[in-house]
């Protein structure tokens, strides 16, 4: 066994926690699906694309063991954490899911909680300026609305597309004050949105509060049973420094 941690990334904290193992000393390999053009890369190896399953993932670890698997991807990276479950206990590596906590809502919110993007769209149909931040992948769900749509993601989207878009390119962190000018840039009447959590995305749902639109939030997929769970960063390093 090797002092070595893999770092199952994709996400700020994964970033992050990468830079304090590595300031610390530890020997890190951060892995990215390899869905973003020009990634902000951590510190330490990285590695990038997918292992192939869960039977990819086991023997990549059977060939480079390591002390430990963070799994630090996004709340919706169900797939992935999915794989890192079964592939570390297929292998005996110890795992850890680094799982940041949702949002809650606030007094003055309207928050309606659906559970999928297809949910999503349905919830939207009555409304007619919609800016949807769900990210670039099962936009599908979407296409059929006829009203106007903003659509908000890092990459440019695929079609198909909702037909009166109009595309939106940022990556995080975003401003209370961008958000709302262009929400009313927009006459924006109501945000769709992942409960992905954290400070990077969380102005829309302050700009929302404040114009007073309601919020649709696709509620997480839940997590594999039995895997520990911290919830910042610094909890996942003191895992690793314990393992
Ligand atoms: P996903 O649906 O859970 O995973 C699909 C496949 O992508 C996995 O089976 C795996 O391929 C590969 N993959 C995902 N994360 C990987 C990683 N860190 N390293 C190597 N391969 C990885 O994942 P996703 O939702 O498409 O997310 C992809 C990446 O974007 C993740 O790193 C995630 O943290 C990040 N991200 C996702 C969202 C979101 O809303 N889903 C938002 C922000 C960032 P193989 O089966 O071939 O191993």
């Amino acid at each position: 066994m090797s002092g070595r941690v893999l770092l199952l990334g994709g996400t700020g904290e994964a970033r992050r926690l990468a830079e304090a193992l590595v300031a610390g000393g530890v020997d890190v390999v951060s892995s990215l699906a390899g869905r973003v053009a020009q990634p902000v890369l951590p510190p330490g190896e990285v590695r990038i694309g997918g292992f192939g399953g869960a039977e990819g993932l086991a023997a990549w670890l059977r060939a480079n063991p390591v002390r430990g698997v963070v799994d630090a991807t996004h709340p919706f990276a169900a797939t992935m954490t999915r794989n890192a479950a079964s592939a570390t206990a297929a292998t005996g590596t110890p795992l850890v899911r680094l799982h940041r906590p949702g949002w809650t809502a606030l007094p003055g919110d309207d928050w309606r909680w659906v559970d999928s993007l297809e949910e999503a769209a349905t919830a939207v149909g009555r409304f007619a300026h919609v800016f949807v931040t769900t990210g670039r992948l099962g936009l599908y769900a979407f296409a059929g609305l006829p009203m106007e749509v903003v659509l908000r993601t890092v990459e440019p989207p695929e079609p198909p597309l909702p037909a009166r878009t109009t595309v939106v390119l940022g990556r995080g962190p975003f401003t209370v004050g961008s958000e709302l000018a262009l929400m009313r840039e927009h006459a924006v009447d109501v945000v769709v949105t992942k409960d992905s959590g954290g400070g990077m995305t969380a102005a829309k749902l302050t700009a929302a509060r404040e114009l007073g639109i309601p919020v649709v939030l696709v509620r997480r997929p839940p997590l594999p049973v039995g895997v520990p769970v911290v919830e910042s960063v610094e909890a996942a390093r003191a895992w690793v420094l314990n393992r």
